[in-house]
């Protein structure tokens, strides 16, 4: 099914949104030009090396931090994800088998106050990123989906925190949004949306006013885990005690997470505003609203009245090396502009304002893992598979810790203390994976459209949860 061909700006509609704003272009951060030394050189200048800087300063205010982004901030996912600001409580239903009942409450009493924290965060440093706390509604998007909640529904029992969650019959999804292919739902309260631009450049601002050296365009070429820790870059060199790696999906190069990480490809489209069809369809609620499909798609409005709407999971290629596929593909992201119609038929004839994408690190448990790497000077935290807006904040705090030594309870979380599980080495990896991939595509296209899954992609499609991932359909 294809739709409408969104146009490529370049970059996100988010980020073109926000550095169109003084506030929001923030003070310059120039190319590293010369040699220096620093107290930590971070990698990176997403969410998680962000929030590492700022949690960095909150407990040593007066640590010399460098940080190096090959782009600008935000330029990467965290300037173009959906903005969808949640927890691990959606996750429930895996984090018990993974890590034991009491490791998956460990990290949800760690991560559950992570939401109403950035939008605290935003608040007190005046940033105006749209925090809006709306809930997390899955819903069924064909009649295959029914009860798919079920598992999360009594995971969230068994730890005794079954009132965050709400199971919707179809009538009161249509109370809160009004699709022809949506029936029953669940509403978890955690969720928040953010304008995920927005929020990046606000904490860059940040950062630079707390003393923090950022250098923009500036990407690391080299890089030696040694004491102290070396970051090469074309225009000159950080000499650091320690170093904090926080590259998401550019990560995957590195032989150190190879076998850890693998990457596949989101693609978004915005609509131009249309707050009479937004009212039409009632969606006045702001959930973060999300369907059951493995490859799912995931939707909010926004205050002008936009729809920003997202497919997850999908693969251009073999996805052996990040290119500009993962920034635009064009007809991934006619995919997308059909599906939101499919969802929405009143949004035909609104124009895409734009369409872009983004390379996301998927960990085989679907959760990030952090950690040390060589003399246990450099610290890294990764694998957040497309959910890392919400975390990556807990993310930045627990490098903090361990940059730091602190020994904070933090740093003996699951997601700390559990070695990552690998993926299968190559040859057999990216293909094996292209192809399950494609099966998860098929299966959910065709429990869309009401057709029988073929048996082959049926099976295909559920060979790596056999496989003990966190992955793709039970
Ligand atoms: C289209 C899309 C939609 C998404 N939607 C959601 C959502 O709604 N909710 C959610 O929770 N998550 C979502 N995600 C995932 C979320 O964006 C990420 O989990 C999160 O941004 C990860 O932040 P990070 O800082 O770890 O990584 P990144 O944001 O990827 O930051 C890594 C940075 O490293 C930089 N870099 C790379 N190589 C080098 C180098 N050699 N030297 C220096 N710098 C380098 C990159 O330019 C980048 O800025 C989405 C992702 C995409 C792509």
């Amino acid at each position: 099914m294809q739709g409408a061909t969104p146009p490529d700006l370049g970059r996100s509609w988010w980020l073109r949104e926000a550095l169109a704003l003084p506030e929001f272009v923030g003070p310059a951060a120039p190319r590293l030009d010369s040699d220096t030394t620093a107290d930590v050189v971070i990698l990176g200048g997403g969410y998680t090396g962000m929030w590492t800087a700022w949690f960095l300063k909150e407990r040593e205010p007066s640590l010399d931090i460098v940080l190096l982004e090959a782009d600008t901030c935000g330029g990467g996912p965290s300037g173009r994800n959906g903005g969808f600001c949640d927890s691990w409580y959606g996750n429930v239903a895996d984090l018990i088998p993974t890590y034991g009942e009491d490791g998956a409450r460990a990290l949800l009493e760690a991560c559950g106050p992570v939401p109403d924290r950035i939008g605290a965060f935003c608040e007190a440093h005046g940033i105006d990123a749209w925090f809006r706390k709306g809930g997390d509604l899955a819903v069924a998007s064909a009649p295959a989906h029914e009860a798919r909640w079920l598992p999360t529904v009594q995971a969230a029992r068994r730890l005794g925190i079954e009132d965050g969650y709400h199971v919707l019959g179809a009538a009161q999804v249509r109370d809160r949004v009004r699709s022809p292919v949506f029936g029953g739902g669940l509403l978890i309260d955690d969720g928040a949306n953010v304008h995920p631009a927005r929020l990046a450049r606000g904490l860059r601002r940040v950062l630079i006013e707390r003393g923090v050296r950022v250098f923009e365009q500036t990407p690391v070429t080299r890089f030696a885990a040694a004491a102290p820790a070396l970051a090469a870059t074309p225009f000159g060199t950080v000499r650091a005690e320690r170093a904090v790696v926080a590259l998401g999906a550019w990560a995957t190069r590195w032989r150190a997470f190879h076998r850890s990480l693998t990457v596949r490809g989101s693609y978004m489209v915005i609509t131009e505003p249309a707050p009479e069809r937004i009212g039409e369809i009632g969606w006045s609620g702001g959930e973060s609203l999300r369907d059951l499909r493995s490859s799912v798609h995931y939707l909010r409005t926004t205050p002008g009245g936009r729809i920003a709407f997202g497919l997850g999971g999908m693969q251009p290629d073999l996805a052996r090396r990040i290119d500009h596929r993962y920034a635009y593909d064009e007809a991934s992201l006619q995919t997308v502009a059909a599906h939101l119609v499919r969802m929405f038929p009143g949004f035909e004839g609104v124009p895409i304002a734009a369409g872009w994408g983004g390379p996301i690190n998927v960990s085989a448990l679907s959760m990030p893992f952090f950690g040390r790497l060589g003399a246990g000077n450099v610290t890294y935290g990764l694998g957040y598979t497309g959910n890392g807006v919400g975390p990556s904040n807990l993310g930045g705090e627990i490098l903090a810790a361990l940059t730091l030594d602190t020994g904070e309870a933090l740093t003996r979380l699951p997601v700390v203390t559990h070695e990552p599980k690998h993926f299968p080495p190559e040859p057999i990896r990216s293909p094996g994976m292209f192809v399950a991939n494609r099966a998860i595509f098929r299966k959910d296209d065709a429990e869309a459209s009401g057709r029988r899954v073929d048996a082959a992609s049926g099976f295909i499609a559920t060979i790596p949860r056999r496989l003990g991932f966190n992955l793709g359909p039970r």
